[in-house]
């Protein structure tokens, strides 16, 4: 049996095929005399932290050798897509070591919305995803708001010992890596010079000031995202890049709203009310009557209602339908990676339709 070969740089087992996979190397680096993964490659040579994907398996096995290491857990998770970044089980693996719990990209909320209000609504939804955070944080790693004052919790937290970030792929934990890599070190430099020990964790290791390290895990990809069904191009449409504007609708009963061809809400019964819908800018939301739905869908998918394009409507899952009636006042309805609608009443039926394999659920709301 041929040997496997490893990164020098993060002991990851080197693979040539799948360029956004763990451990990727370009099938020519494999002459070296020292073989160095594409990630670790990144971030020696340019101080910077590649997004990289990771299977379940792969995943677990991380979880488990940090709950057998001593150090702080940073987890991240993306304010807009809060249920579908969330890593569930995380809590079961993490052993004794205390968590932070920080919620990214704030800066896409609207203005209007009070940071603390947030952060509490975080602690809530953490304790019943059975999560205890010694602290809350908010940050946007883009515009760095927040970051320093998470840095310094790091920083007492850890008592230390060493760092661990984790969260799923796109909550904008590279982003928020190379952030804090100037935030510790003050130099750009500090990791080019050092050393990449071997480790068996496949992770990367960042040293701090005392000997510690800040290491990253690579993301682990959750199937449930709206991302995995559209392609880069509509990905851009779907993410929102700056401060979301809430859009108001009154409805009537039977009254249809599709989100592009990726998502549709129907308002079946309640009286005339008002729903806000927090989705990226530049998602075209189109209302119908819950009667023409059908047949819209089936004529203007990839054209009127895009994305996706035409050239992807063919192939595009079916929609499934959810459907729920509301219990408590104030609930948003959560289209998993897509955005969310907030419901104002109790008591009234909607039905909510994804893609095939995309999460739907019910929150207490948000906003
Ligand atoms: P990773 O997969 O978790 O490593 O995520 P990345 O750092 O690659 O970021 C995923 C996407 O989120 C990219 O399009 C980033 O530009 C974006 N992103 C990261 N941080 C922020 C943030 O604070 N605010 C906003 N609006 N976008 C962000």
């Amino acid at each position: 049996m041929e040997e496997q070969v490893v990164c020098v740089g993060c002991g990851v087992d080197i693979q040539t095929e799948d360029k956004t996979g763990l451990g990727y190397a370009p099938p020519s680096s494999l002459n070296k005399e020292t073989i160095i993964c594409q990630r670790c490659f990144k971030l020696k040579n340019y101080n910077e932290i590649q997004d990289v994907s990771l299977t379940d398996d792969d995943f677990i096995k991380i979880l488990h050798s940090i709950g057998q290491s001593e150090g702080l857990v940073v987890k991240i998770v993306d304010i807009f897509d809060f249920d579908g970044s969330w890593l569930p089980g995380l809590h079961r693996f993490v052993g004794n070591n205390k968590i932070l719990l920080v919620g990214n990209k704030v800066d896409l909320l609207p203005k209007s919305v009070k940071p603390n209000k947030v952060i509490n609504w975080m602690k809530l939804a953490a304790k019943e995803l059975g999560l205890k955070p010694e602290d809350v944080f908010l940050i946007s790693a883009d515009k760095g708001t927040g970051v320093k004052e998470l840095a310094a919790a790091m920083d007492e937290y850890r008592n230390g010992k060493d760092v661990y970030v984790v969260g799923c792929t796109n909550v904008g934990k590279s982003t928020f890596i190379n952030r804090i890599i100037r935030e510790f070190s003050g130099e750009k430099d500090v990791i080019t010079t050092s050393q990449f020990p071997g480790t068996t964790l496949d992770l990367i290791d960042i040293p701090l000031d005392n000997g510690a390290s800040l290491y990253d895990t690579p993301g682990i990809i959750n199937r449930h995202q709206m991302a995995h069904y559209v392609d880069k191009k509509d990905l851009k449409v779907i993410s929102p890049k700056k401060e979301i504007k809430p859009m108001v609708f009154q409805l009537n009963e039977e009254q249809t709203l599709f989100f592009g061809g990726l998502a549709r809400f129907d308002y079946i019964k309640g009286g005339r009310n008002s729903f806000t819908c927090y989705f990226s800018n530049a998602l075209y939301i189109h209302r119908t009557k819950l009667a023409n739905a059908d047949s819209m869908y089936k004529e203007h998918l990839g054209e009127l209602l895009q994305p996706p394009g035409e050239d992807h409507a063919e192939n595009f899952p079916e929609l499934i339908a959810h459907e729920f009636t509301i219990k408590e006042e104030k609930t948003d309805i959560v289209f998993s990676g897509l955005g969310w609608i907030t419901i104002k009443e109790a008591g009234i039926k909607v039905v909510a339709h994804v893609p095939k394999g995309v999460g739907v659920m019910l929150r207490k709301s948000l906003i």
